[in-house]
């Protein structure tokens, strides 16, 4: 009889460990909470660690890619005023560009119906035995139901339920960055600006980026640091921005794209919190994805993670067979080294996204310009 797994989430980390699992033997099946899959999110770059791992769950070819043919960032000032800065496509490892929609798309092509997916279904007890784990399910109807798996996987995002369930409260693992963030696709271009343009309007504790997509809505993302995230983010996000970023609207460019977050749903509004957990495993119950690590938007590798944590425990697995814990060590083993370097510098990277004082502001606007320059350099010698 093939090992059966339950899955907990229909995000980039569940459907990655779903494909993989599948690939060597088990029988995974996938719960989500939502009532069908969802589309859209925000913009993701994806650099060399995502594209390999996305290549290795055979899914890279069928991800749209939408970086921009002609692109370019710009940094506003509160008057108005821009300089060209320099831009993520011209990075070492230079990420492509898309949305979180396109790599879910991706791996939803990837699972080919082979998986069972139950919507509108979450756990509400998980019972962690020896060999074994038994969970109990409700669906949108509130019926329960109990079945047993082999392994359970919560691969159900920041604010995990299966990791309140059986590891502790969010408190006991979140580290704050002090920061929030609101995410949603701009219902227009920004005036005065090209398509493929991007942009940061900074100041001291508070910026707004713009990042521009091929062919669909840039991500509007505003960022702020404030003393109290968990609270801020029960805050209705609309009245809470136009009063942070009151002053910073000088051209209009704000309070336009506040008018088109009032008119959308698809729009994320939370505090930014890294996980971090001694051990991502404990008997048959094993976390992946942003509920056992979450690297934040600054590391730039959350979505990378989840594609590489699905591929690296379906190997892990592979290699033991009949020892599920010896399976789960080498997982831990394999993955821990390139979670601790992203997270060791997250409060770090914030700083670039939004800066804690006049000084990270300034140096933040030198970094852009050297870059720049460097780039308008390398590129000139190389002609
Ligand atoms: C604004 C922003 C920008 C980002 N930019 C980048 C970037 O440039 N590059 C990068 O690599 N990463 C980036 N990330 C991070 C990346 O998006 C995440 O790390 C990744 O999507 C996490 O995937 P996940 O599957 O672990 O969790 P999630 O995406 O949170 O998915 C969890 C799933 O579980 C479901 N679920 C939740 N609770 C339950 C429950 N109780 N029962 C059943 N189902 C449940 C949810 O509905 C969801 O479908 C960014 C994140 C943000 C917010």
């Amino acid at each position: 009889m093939t090992q059966r797994a339950l899955i907990v989430g229909l995000g980039i980390g569940g459907m990655s460990a779903a494909i993989a699992l599948k690939r060597h033997g088990w029988t995974p099946v996938i719960i989500e909470r939502a009532p069908e899959r969802r589309k859209g999110g925000y913009f993701i770059g994806l650099r060399d660690e995502g594209k390999n791992a996305a290549a290795a769950l055979g899914v890279l070819d069928v991800m749209e890619k939408r970086t921009p043919e002609h692109i370019q960032f710009w940094d506003v000032r509160k008057d108005g005023t821009r300089r060209r800065i320099a831009d993520l496509t011209q990075e070492t490892n230079a990420p492509i560009a898309l949305l979180r929609g396109d790599i879910e798309e991706a791996l939803w092509h990837g699972l080919e119906d082979k998986i069972e997916v139950r919507f509108g279904t979450v756990p509400v007890v998980i019972v962690n035995g020896v060999t074994q784990a038994k969970v109990t399910f409700r669906n949108d109807d509130g019926q329960e139901t109990t079945e047993t798996y082999d392994l359970v996987i919560g691969a159900d995002g920041v604010r995990s339920t299966v990791r309140k369930l059986v590891f502790g409260p969010d408190k006991a693992f979140f580290h704050s960055i002090g920061t929030m963030l609101c995410a949603f696709p701009l219902a227009r271009p920004v005036i005065g600006f090209k398509a493929g343009d991007g942009l940061m309007v900074a100041d001291v504790k508070r910026t707004l980026t713009v990042f521009p997509l091929e062919d669909r809505p840039s991500t509007a993302l505003f960022s702020y640091r404030t003393k109290n995230p968990e609270k801020a983010s029960k805050q209705n996000p609309l009245p809470t921005l136009r009063r942070i970023f009151a002053d910073l609207d000088g051209d209009g460019i704000i309070s336009r794209a506040l008018e088109d977050l009032a008119s959308t749903d698809d729009f994320l509004f939370d505090s930014v919190q890294m996980v971090k957990m001694p051990r991502w495993s404990q008997g048959r119950v094993l976390l992946l994805g942003d509920s056992a690590w979450c690297l934040t938007l600054y590391s730039g590798m959350g979505a990378s993670a989840g594609m590489i944590g699905g591929q690296v425990l379906g190997e892990a697995l592979a290699a033991c067979p009949h020892d599920i814990a010896a399976a789960l060590e080498t997982f831990e083993a394999r993955m821990r080294p390139f979670i601790r370097k992203h997270q060791r510098f997250i409060a770090l990277r914030s700083q670039l996204f939004v800066p804690s004082n006049r000084a990270a502001l300034w140096g933040r606007r030198v970094l852009w310009q050297i870059l720049l320059r460097s780039r308008k350099y390398l590129s000139r010698k190389s002609t």
